[in-house]
């Protein structure tokens, strides 16, 4: 990878961990599940605002590093507005490119940002901490629900 680009994923996850997205408690939140990497110390509480089956809002608070902050707020970006379906759908994609060494796998501009977290294995639970409490919070609702 060129350093032009390897600088310009620096800075994005370095602009999404000084001003993360959603970055909040929801109060109206009706799903609410915590995570903990012990690995660097990262802590995570998400709310999900989810109704017919429609994550109608998400927010998170808690510390970490960098890159676990910059991954909760994309992850939050990704999936707000989306249905039950299409957050495990992207949950997937996010998934293979972090697991697969294909670079430039994950089809996001911005999440491909965290793809280049693999080539550091010890920061790789950092990256997807947020996102396996959200999976493991949306895993039983039913894409079914109330259609
Ligand atoms: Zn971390």
């Amino acid at each position: 990878m060129c350093l032009d680009l390897q600088a310009l994923y620096q800075e994005i996850i370095l602009d999404h961990n000084r001003h993360p997205s959603n970055f909040k408690k929801l109060d109206q939140a009706n799903y609410v599940l915590e995570g903990y990497n012990p690995l660097c110390g990262d802590k995570i509480i998400l709310y999900l605002s989810l109704h017919n089956n429609l994550i109608q809002d998400i927010g998170f608070q808690g510390e970490g590093c960098a890159i676990f902050t910059a991954s909760a707020s994309l992850m939050t970006e990704a999936v707000k507005g989306k249905t039950v379906e299409e957050a495990r759908k992207i949950f997937k994609l996010f998934h293979d490119g972090m697991t697969t060494s294909k670079d430039n796998h994950i089809p996001f501009d911005k999440l491909s940002v965290l793809s280049n977290v693999k080539k550091f294995p010890m920061r790789v639970k950092c990256a997807t901490l947020a996102w396996h409490v959200l999976k493991t919070m949306i895993d039983p609702v039913s894409d079914d629900l109330d259609k």
